[in-house]
């Protein structure tokens, strides 16, 4: 079984950006405008000889209406249609109540999941991981997806079982 691994977390943290450098396209659209991706979108990759499926969502802000429902319906779709889920948050924003939100939901669905600290860019991981192991869902890591800090420690983490 091919395994399938979720980017969720709330708007503009880097999912797209992310998806984009691990199944090597530009499909996603990248942005600064919040909600860019509607819905679901699948990806094949491989990470160092092991298949896997990549799903990019549109992201959970914790105050749903409208198109933003329709964004969190898809997230939670993704998140159990998911063997593992990367949750990723904002090293410049630090800890937010949206990202506590979906915390609150991710815990309750006990999935195999890594609280992916993203823009880490040049700063301290330690530092600025450490806020995030608040959100009692285990390991943190830091990454840079527009530069690919950490992300060989991140699929390793992600793949390790499979
Ligand atoms: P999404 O809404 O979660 O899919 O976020 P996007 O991938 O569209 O990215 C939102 C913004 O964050 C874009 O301007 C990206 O270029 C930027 N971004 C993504 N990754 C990084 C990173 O590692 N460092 C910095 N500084 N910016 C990033
Ligand atoms: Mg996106």
């Amino acid at each position: 079984m091919v395994p399938v691994i979720a980017l969720v977390g709330r708007p503009n943290v880097g999912k797209s950006t992310l998806f984009n450098r691990l199944t090597k396209t530009r499909n996603a659209i990248v942005g600064d405008i919040p909600g860019l991706t509607r819905d679901r979108q699948y990806g094949d990759a491989k990470w160092q000889g092991r298949d896997y499926i990549l799903i990019d969502t549109g992201g959970i802000s914790g105050d749903e209406e409208g198109i933003d429902a329709k964004m969190a319906e898809q997230s939670l779709l993704a998140i159990e249609e998911a063997d593992i889920v990367l949750f990723l948050v904002d090293a410049r924003d630090g800890l937010c109540p949206a990202d506590e939100h979906i915390a609150t939901h991710l815990r309750k669905r006990n999935k195999r999941t890594l609280v992916t600290v993203n823009k880490v860019d040049s700063l301290d991981e330690h530092v600025v991981t450490a806020e995030f192991s608040a959100l009692g869902l285990g390991d943190v890591i830091g990454i840079a997806a527009s530069q690919g800090r950490g992300i060989n420690r991140l699929m390793e983490w992600a793949l390790t079982e499979y």
